[in-house]
């Protein structure tokens, strides 16, 4: 059997993702291997496609226990006999295991760390026939990474006193540089190949909001997306503990994960999670690792992650089955407090003074990038991948800063008024005191406290309040000022030393509250469409009725539905409606195995769904070649209007672009902003199926012509013309709110309005 065989045959996949054939490749040829993939990649079809075709046993050593015995049923349960050796399992236990292993009856054993060096274990390695060593999750072994586990050292100890050398692949998805060349030093791979893949992941949403009310917008998340699993990492155990018992309360099937809870409740958690008995999970970062349960359509960050590893790595467990998932970050100025006081808390016992003062510059770095990406009004997918070395050009079109329109308003001479009031304070006072001051408000605790006596006392009156309050959260996170951290915390000067620059502006974004890609001139959903969004409603009847057969099965079995089958996998039969076996086994994830064992019933109730409803359309799929006088069973199914078909099964769409006959549509104005030009292009374009144009792409456009450019002061971003910018008659205009609020915006001149309709008119029109 091929390699591609191989993978057909157990694990029912047409063909390799990306990287997977040319590490395999190098496998069987006896070449050692490093693959850097991301997570939801598929690394372990890496490993195991080769141990399948090696003559003898592999050895995977994987740091965690319930990673191993996830592994080990999927692999029992696409007919590969494959075991696990780790704590879990009592001396005899592992007697019997062992001596099974020697007898051959394992093609792949999962072994942890810290067995390796077991009497037991190296008198069965000495004996046995071991064609290849994989190390899974290999970040482990470099102290750079931040799940350093000192017994992934004794490995290559270990391979060593092996009588023959095997072949050594090891996986990870971290990418930096000082993890790569750990792992290829420690280990001692020999000639390895190396293999890193792109780190972006298509599937995934990203957005950061800036939510008042956190529990309240987790709420709404969930209740808006009730059949959805999902993960909500805190930074903490209380907050964890907080938000599982408000969400419990309003009914949500929910648990919740931390170090702080005892193993069994942890385990049978981790369990409910995973088998879908509670589809929702709180937990702190020390959920996750290895759990590789494949629909979870959302991870909320409730709290800014420490790092850019952190948040990609926990991020990155959302949508493994390749379907579009969101992740979502929650960030608020406490968070950066929280992170500061979690370093400072660190415990750093037993190193050297100058590692800890590297380690600690090292920490505080990574947070200013986190803080980055929280801040930044660019492309939110972009931050990611440059961040990993990635280059990128043009913005995603498919994050929430690239959906989201936004203003950004000057607010330095409010900043300077709250700075002056909370120095009236004498840092006595917290937020409410000081907001209610600023804002003038009529009440009986500010005459109690005399600040109504003050000089900055109704100073922004007229201003909404939680406005006021935004502009302090972003002061304190800009270091202007200070927040106390006791249960009383109250307000203290920053280091104001850069607002005596009159150059230091402070720019507060206001978002408009709606996706750009949503509203407009026709009802289309967001470029990116979930499988079954290919489903009729009858489809969607079809698919809950599989869903209901795979959980059944799935208790029969103890397994974890998404082991028996994928979502993917049962949209896939939604979609085809196979018939026989053969049909049946051409789905994408039916392997030979699982056809035998649970393919009639699969079969069954497709067939009794098909009779019971004879003339119900089950997918847009069919719809469309309906539509298209394709040949294809039912004949009298309704048919819509094909436009709207041909639209939503259109897949892909291509990037914006117009068409010499809409350009000319275009109404040139004397100054238009940048929304403007935006909705003037997306109303003249009369292409189908090609994605609305977002204001980041034209913003992109104008600064690679030189024409507007991002100032940064102290991390803080304001959009400006360039000189060139403005010899061509961009101007920068002061606007005032209802409210009261000053702010600049830029508007472009027709001459530069041409410019942009040039740069998106072109002969792409007959290219699809
Ligand atoms: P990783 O270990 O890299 O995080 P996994 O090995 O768990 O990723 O794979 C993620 C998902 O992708 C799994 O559900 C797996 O079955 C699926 N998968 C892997 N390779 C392929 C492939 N070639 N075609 C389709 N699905 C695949
Ligand atoms: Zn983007």
């Amino acid at each position: 059997m091929t390699a591609k065989e191989t993978l057909k045959s157990y694990f029912g996949y047409d063909s390799f993702r990306e990287g997977q054939e040319n590490i395999i490749t190098s496998i069987l040829a006896g070449q050692d291997a490093l693959a850097i993939m991301p997570t939801g990649a598929g690394k372990s079809i890496c490993y195991q496609v080769p141990a399948l075709m090696l003559p003898g046993i592999t050895l995977v050593i994987s740091p965690l226990i319930s990673l191993m015995q996830d592994q080990v049923k999927a692999l029992n349960e696409a007919g590969i006999h494959a075991a696990f050796i780790n704590s879990s399992l009592t001396e005899t236990q592992i007697g019997t295991a062992l001596s099974r292993a020697a007898q051959g009856i394992y093609k792949i054993i999962y072994v942890a760390p810290e067995r390796l060096e077991t009497y037991g274990f190296t008198d069965f390695a000495g004996r046995a026939d071991i064609s290849m060593v994989t190390v899974d999750e290999a970040h482990c072994i470099s102290q750079w990474g931040q799940d350093f586990r000192p017994s992934y050292l004794k490995i290559v100890d270990f391979i060593k006193n092996l009588p023959e050398r095997p072949v050594v692949s090891a996986f990870t998805a971290t990418a930096t540089e000082e993890v790569k060349e750990d792992i290829l030093c420690i280990l001692n791979l020999v000639n390895p190949t190396v293999t890193v893949t792109g780190f972006d992941r298509e599937n995934l949403y990203y957005s950061v909001e800036n939510v008042r009310n956190k529990d309240n917008f987790v709420i709404d998340y969930i209740e808006k997306h009730p059949k959805e699993s999902g993960i909500i990492y805190c930074a903490t155990r209380k907050n964890v503990d907080k938000l599982y018992e408000t969400l419990l309360k309003r009914g949500v099937p929910v648990t919740r994960y931390h170090a702080g809870i005892d193993n069994a409740t942890r385990k049978k958690n981790q369990e409910d999670f995973i088998y879908d008995r509670a589809p929702v999970i709180v937990a702190t970062n020390a959920f996750g690792m290895g759990i590789d349960k494949s629909n979870v359509r959302y991870v909320i960050h409730y709290n800014m992650p420490q790092s850019m590893e952190n948040y990609y790595q926990e991020a990155g467990r959302a949508g493994r089955d390749g379907e579009p998932s969101r992740c979502i970050l929650l960030f608020s100025a406490q968070d950066i407090m929280i992170n500061k006081y979690l370093l400072e808390k660190k415990d750093f016992s037993g190193l050297e003074y100058e590692d800890m003062e590297l380690i600690k510059q090292r920490d505080l770095r990574r947070l200013q990038v986190m803080e980055g990406y929280c801040r930044t009004t660019g492309c939110l997918r972009n931050t990611i991948l440059n961040y990993f070395g990635e280059k990128t050009s043009l913005p995603c079109n498919n994050c929430g800063n690239c959906h989201r329109d936004y203003q950004e308003m000057d607010m330095t001479a409010d900043a300077k008024q709250v700075i002056n009031c909370v120095a009236e304070t004498k840092g006595r006072y917290g937020l409410t005191i000081v907001t209610g001051t600023l804002a003038g408000a009529d009440r009986a605790r500010l005459r109690e406290l005399g600040t109504v006596n003050y000089r900055s006392y109704g100073a922004l009156k007229g201003r909404n309040e939680a406005l006021i309050r935004n502009l302090i959260s972003q002061l304190i996170e800009e270091g202007y000022l200070y927040q106390t951290e006791d249960r009383y915390s109250v307000l203290k000067m920053g280091n104001i030393a850069p607002l005596k620059d009159e150059t230091t502006r402070v720019m507060m974004r206001f978002y408009e509250e709606k996706e750009p890609e949503r509203t407009n001139y026709n009802k289309e959903k967001p470029a990116r469409k979930k499988s079954t969004d290919s489903l009729t409603s009858a489809g969607y009847d079809l698919f809950e009725e599989l869903r209901r057969l795979r959980l059944e099965i799935a208790r029969e079995e103890s397994l974890p539905p998404y082991i028996v089958f994928n979502d993917k996998t049962l949209i896939d039969m939604c979609v085809s409606l196979p018939k026989t076996p053969e049909e049946l086994l051409g789905v994408s994830g039916v392997g030979e195995n699982k056809l035998e064992k649970y393919g009639q019933r699969f079969l069954d109730a497709i067939a009794s769904f098909t009779e019971a409803h004879p003339n119900a359309v089950i997918s847009i799929q069919t719809m469309a070649d309906d539509a298209n006088g394709s040949t294809n069973a039912g004949t009298d199914r309704p048919k819509t209007t094909s436009a709207k078909i041909t639209k939503s099964n259109n897949g892909k769409k291509a990037d914006f672009y117009l068409s010499e006959n809409d350009a000319g549509q275009f109404v040139y104005q004397d100054l238009y902003y940048i929304s403007d030009i935006k909705n003037e292009l997306n109303r003249i374009c009369t292409t189908e199926g090609v994605k609305k144009i977002s204001i980041g792409v034209i913003w992109d456009y104008l600064v690679s012509q030189e024409l507007t450019y991002e100032n940064n002061t102290n991390g803080v971003f304001t959009k400006m013309p360039t000189q060139k910018g403005t010899d061509y008659g961009i101007i920068l205009e002061e606007k005032t709110t209802a409210a009261g609020l000053s702010y600049k915006l830029i508007k472009y001149p027709p001459k530069v309005q041409k410019m942009i309709v040039d740069s998106l008119t072109g002969p792409k029109a007959e290219e699809n």
